[in-house]
């Protein structure tokens, strides 16, 4: 099964996408990790993807879409995954459309589903704002919706957490910009090809991850 998940960013993909690839065992390929990880490296990508992203801007779709398909190629990709992150403009929603037809060609198959997590804009700005990330496995907790046990601890490996450069206010407010600019008309875009699928992103993450669930599988039922 091959899912995006599209979202704003504070919409919940990541917590979200990385549950849901566990429970139905997909890769989770999420470029923001990608690029953080590059970064925390000091690689030639990391170096270049840091300028945007400190910005709050999109790092260029040539790097993006060549990083990305190189990384889709990998053999944990073969039985399934969901983009987290990814794409994030037009031009790299058909770079990945021409990509997955010439290598699903045999198989005619694409993607299966976009899940869009919907959440209105005053509550994302809220939700940004609180935003800790662990330092080690890249968790996310939040100050108010998801504490971890211990303040700036993490629950699952005992991480320091932290707070993104770009989860501080003037950064956020470019990101949602950057988001509604040239990502929000990936909803039109994939609505058009029949595949998009809304679910409430507001709501106890439980709850939604169940919406989210219950939609994929009824969305790609008798597919695999
Ligand atoms: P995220 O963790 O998904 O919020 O991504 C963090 C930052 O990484 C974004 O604000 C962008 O600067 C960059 N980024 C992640 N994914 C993409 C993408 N598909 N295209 C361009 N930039 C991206």
């Amino acid at each position: 099964m091959y899912v995006i998940f599209l979202g704003a960013p504070g919409a919940g993909k990541g917590t979200q996408a990385a549950e849901v690839a566990r429970e139905l065992k997909l890769a989770h390929i999420a470029t923001g990790d990608m690029f953080r990880d590059a970064q925390k490296k000091g690689t030639p990508l990391g170096l270049k993807a840091k300028e945007y992203m400190e910005q709050g801007k999109l790092v260029p779709d040539e790097i993006t879409v060549a990083m990305l398909l190189e990384r889709i190629a990998a053999p944990d990709c073969a039985h399934g995954m969901i983009l987290d992150g990814f794409p994030r403009t037009i031009t790299q929603a058909e770079a990945l459309d021409k990509a997955l037809d010439k290598a699903l060609a045999r198989q005619a198959k694409g993607i299966d589903a976009v899940v869009y997590i919907k959440v209105d804009e005053e509550e994302l700005a809220k939700r940004l704002g609180g935003r800790w990330i662990c330092r080690q496995c890249q968790a996310p907790y939040h100050e108010l919706s998801a504490p971890p046990k211990v303040t700036g601890k993490c629950d699952r490996c005992g991480g320091s957490l932290y707070q993104r450069d770009d989860d501080k206010p003037a950064t956020v407010r470019e990101r949602l910009n950057v988001y509604f600019r040239q990502t929000a008309p990936l909803i039109d875009y994939y609505r058009k090809a029949g595949k998009l699928t809304e679910v409430d992103g507001v709501g106890a993450v439980d709850a939604v991850r169940k919406n989210i669930l219950s939609t994929l599988k009824k969305g790609t039922a008798g597919r695999n």
